[in-house]
């Protein structure tokens, strides 16, 4: 752990690892060598982790989940291991500068956004808590695309981030399950007289395990993240090459490696392709063999389960697990239904993260029975037990049935996902009290009612690890001058920052970390893009995925309407909006929305009479890394969903987190984040949950707006008129229709002018930059609920039942 130590490492490795000497190196081979020394310092650790936890026989929780979106790894394993300075003084003294180092490592980023964010949050937390954790996925080849913008347009890359190896990854080649699919079922008696079901003439698939560490801070706890690749099964069927058609043999194999390429680039809307619900069941079903295989070392029978495994399934993805545990308890172990039943129930418990219809997963009934024949008549029975449970419950009621079978009639059969996930679990969460409370009134109406208390709530959290110690050191570093760093760990400390927010010194102080942070932006931005930008700019963010309810185009109307009056020759505070982040492949008015930003950005970049007053830029492919570099530099973080369509976000804490003000709705987190900060600090405006429920009552008719506002009428005016893309003046013409004429079922017209209002007071209070910076500080202060230690902690106590192994 000494400089010398790390530096003989640091040779060595360049020698033995990349067969390398130091003339000929290149960046790659230094950043592979830097890998390979903070590796073997997890390694043995995390070996030291498995074996107390084989010691301690302690119940473990496995975190089910189809994404993880990790980003780099060599910063964040280096600075929980407090291997940071050591390593960059080693390599400084090598001829290599860190930061460069660093910059070569690909992004982890198996996950489309925040629900596979939180998912990698929550293993920092746990790691960091010392509770007996597994991540379990799928290794996909490709992640989540790459996005250039040409010519205005998203284009979409593959993302082939193994291209070089990666140096975190242990393929465990001995570590195989088979997954079976098709086929059918035959029932036979035993001689006892039982019934019994075999499931054969499968196509089998074999999962192979790769093995990633992960640190807690402090590096005392290093657990696993397991994640599944598939390889064929032909490979270990000699038979299959021995009857003949090699090259046949060899193409099927391809066929069935398929089945981890890729990630599903879908954010918010269920594609429902075959090869998402074989992924689905393929990582879950090779998941379950593997906790049951480690529960076997220890016990004979199965009635200690529910005391030795914990299982969460983020959002439905993983939710046939339910199916396949009664299968695997059932079938292959020979439980009997309700002994299996039993088990089941006090396992699984289950996320649900959106209450949007296009995202709830549901697959026809066919489809599912050709695929996982016995999983659809244990689907089945599952059903039938449930529905005279509530027939008795609730006698007579046909209507309740129907709406809580896990069979949707309505048009053509359907599973639903959700529901089995719900019967199947003994606790659901949401993901924000807003978000909670909805779902039992809206969605889960119907289950609140029949199990009330099943539904609770877990606000999500943001790993201070990540979102503050690495992406902000220069902030890390302040704050610990002041209130040490016991933060990192314990983010309610933050609050003492409470008293220091009034102090001259120190607001000096954090405004010149914030300005630093945005030069930084400001140079990324011109090297990138070519865009000048001023940091003395108000820097008025808005990164997550594009989607409609998370209304980008609210904010460009915004950036159009500032447009106009710099037109009309008003001076207001200069700003500078940054929008970015990716649109669903698929979603062609979320590429449109893109398309507009780089248009209306084209006019207002390059018109004269604007100059430093307003600059729009679009910082191409959003993903974690470039997450790390935006938020530490963001005065404004926009979070301006429609009330009661954003289940959490995680977005608006990193950024809160970081020193940004929030101007933002009623909904999901932004709610208790605004309690959390005082209201004083905090830009609202627009529509209530409550409010848009009245509106829609009464017939919401955006027109109404349009022939209120001059300024809304005249930004959608150019908008349909061609005035950003003259080349092609109807280019816009759906995403007018959709806000005109469509309904606009996300309400922006009734909230533009609150949004517009809110946006000028925004501008006035940068102004007196004392009083804006005075309002960050207390941001940051009161952060401390967000951490997603904090959020970890609620679930071991109240969900998992479990407790930290430490020695
Ligand atoms: C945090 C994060 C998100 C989630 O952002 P929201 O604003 O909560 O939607 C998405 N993508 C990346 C890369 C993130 O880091």
């Amino acid at each position: 752990m000494s400089v010398e130590g790390v530096s003989a490492s640091l040779t060595k490795h360049l020698i033995y690892s990349s067969s390398k000497n130091l003339p000929n190196a290149t960046t790659r081979d230094w950043f592979q060598a830097a890998a390979h020394v903070v590796r073997d310092r997890l390694v043995e650790r995390w070996m030291a982790t498995m074996q107390r936890y084989y010691e301690h026989d302690s119940k473990r929780i496995y975190y089910l989940s189809l994404e993880f979106l990790v980003g780099r790894t060599l910063s964040n394993a280096m600075l929980n291991l407090g291997l940071d300075a050591q390593l960059k003084t080693a390599l400084y003294e090598l001829g290599q500068q860190y930061e460069k180092v660093a910059e070569i490592e690909s992004d982890a980023a198996l996950g489309n956004g925040g629900l596979g964010r939180l998912a990698a949050c929550f293993l920092d937390s746990m790691a960091t808590l010392d509770l007996p954790c597994y991540g379990y996925g799928i290794r996909y080849e490709y992640g989540m695309f790459r996005q250039s913008i040409e010519n205005g347009e998203q284009v979409e890359h593959p993302d082939n981030w193994l291209r070089y190896g990666n140096p975190w990854e242990f393929p465990r080649p001995e570590l195989l399950y088979p997954v079976k699919f098709y086929g059918r079922v035959v029932e036979y008696r035993h001689e006892d007289g039982s019934l019994h079901h075999h499931w054969v003439e499968t196509d089998d698939v074999m999962a192979m395990a790769y093995d990633t560490p992960v640190p807690g801070f402090g590096g005392k706890t290093v657990n696993n993240m397991r994640l599944w690749s598939a390889k064929s099964s032909r490979d270990f069927d000699l038979r299959y090459f021995n009857q003949g058609n090699y090259i046949q043999a060899v193409a099927d194999k391809n066929d069935s490696e398929n089945l981890s390429k890729v990630l599903y680039p879908d954010d918010s809307t269920e594609v429902g392709r075959e090869l998402r619900l074989k992924q689905q069941y393929f990582f879950v079903s090779a998941s379950l063999q593997d906790m049951l295989f480690r529960y076997k070392k220890h016990a004979d029978g199965w009635a200690m389960l529910p005391e030795k495994i914990a299982v969460q399934l983020n959002d439905t993805h993983p939710s046939i697990a339910v199916a396949e545990l009664m299968r695997l308890l059932v079938d292959v172990h020979k439980l009997s239904w309700d002994e299996a039943w039993g088990l089941t129930t006090q396992i699984f418990s289950y996320t649900n993260h959106t209450l949007m219809p296009e995202a709830l997963e549901t697959w026809p009934v066919a489809f599912f029975e050709r695929l996982l024949p016995r999983h659809l008549q244990i689907i089945f029975e599952i059903n039938y037990r449930f529905m005279q449970q509530v027939m008795h419950q609730f006698p007579g009621d046909g209507e309740l049935l129907r709406r809580l079978s896990l069979i949707d009639e309505t048009n053509g059969r359907r599973v639903r996902m959700s529901h089995l996930a719900i019967v199947g679990s003994h606790t659901v969460n949401g993901v924000a009290a807003l978000h909670t409370e909805l779902m039992k009134r809206t969605i889960f109406a119907d289950f609140e009612r029949i199990t009330p208390g099943k539904i609770v709530n877990m606000t999500n959290g943001v790993t201070p690890r990540r979102w503050l110690n690495q992406a902000n050191p220069g902030l890390a570093a302040l704050i610990g001058t002041r209130i040490g760093n016991g933060w990192i760990t314990d983010l309610d400390q933050l609050k003492e920052l409470r008293k220091l927010a009034d102090e001259d010194d120190f607001q000096t102080q954090f405004r010149a970390v914030k300005h630093e942070n945005k030069v930084r932006l400001a140079q990324l931005i011109r090297s990138q893009l070519c865009i000048e930008v001023n940091p003395a700019s108000l820097f008025d963010i808005q990164i997550k995925r594009i989607h409609e309810y998370k209304r980008q185009l609210l904010n460009v109307l915004h950036v159009i309407t500032l447009y106009n009056r710099i037109r009309a020759g008003a001076d207001g505070m200069p700003r500078t909006v940054i929008i970015a982040g990716k649109a669903a492949p698929g979603y062609a008015m979320a590429k449109c929305i893109i398309r507009l930003i780089n248009d209306v950005a084209d006019i207002v970049n390059n018109d004269q009479r604007v100059g430093n007053q307003l600059k729009l830029v679009f910082i191409p492919n959003y993903d974690v890394s470039n997450a790390e570099r935006i938020v530490p530099a963001a005065d404004l973080s926009e979070q301006i969903s429609t009330a009661g369509t954003e289940a959490s976000g995680t977005g608006n804490m990193k950024l809160a987190l970081n020193g940004a003000l929030t101007i933002g709705t009623l909904d999901g987190a932004n709610v208790e984040m605004r309690e959390e900060v005082g209201s004083d600090n905090f830009f609202l405006f627009g529509l209530t949950t409550e409010g848009v429920e009245e509106l829609s009552r009464q017939g919401y008719d955006p027109m109404r707006y349009y022939h209120a506002s001059a300024e809304l009428k005249q930004a959608l005016d150019m908008i349909s008129g061609g005035y950003f893309c003259s080349d092609e003046p109807a280019r816009y013409q759906p995403i007018v229709d959709a806000l005109l004429h469509q309904g606009d079922k996300y309400f922006l017209l009734a909230d533009y002018e609150a949004y517009v209002a809110c946006q000028d007071t925004v501008s006035a209070l940068y102004q007196d930059q004392k009083e804006w910076t005075r309002r960050a500080i207390l941001n940051v202060a009161g952060m401390g609920k967000f951490s997603s230690d904090r959020t970890i902690k609620e679930y071991a106590e109240r969900i998992w039942h479990v407790e930290p192994v430490t020695d």
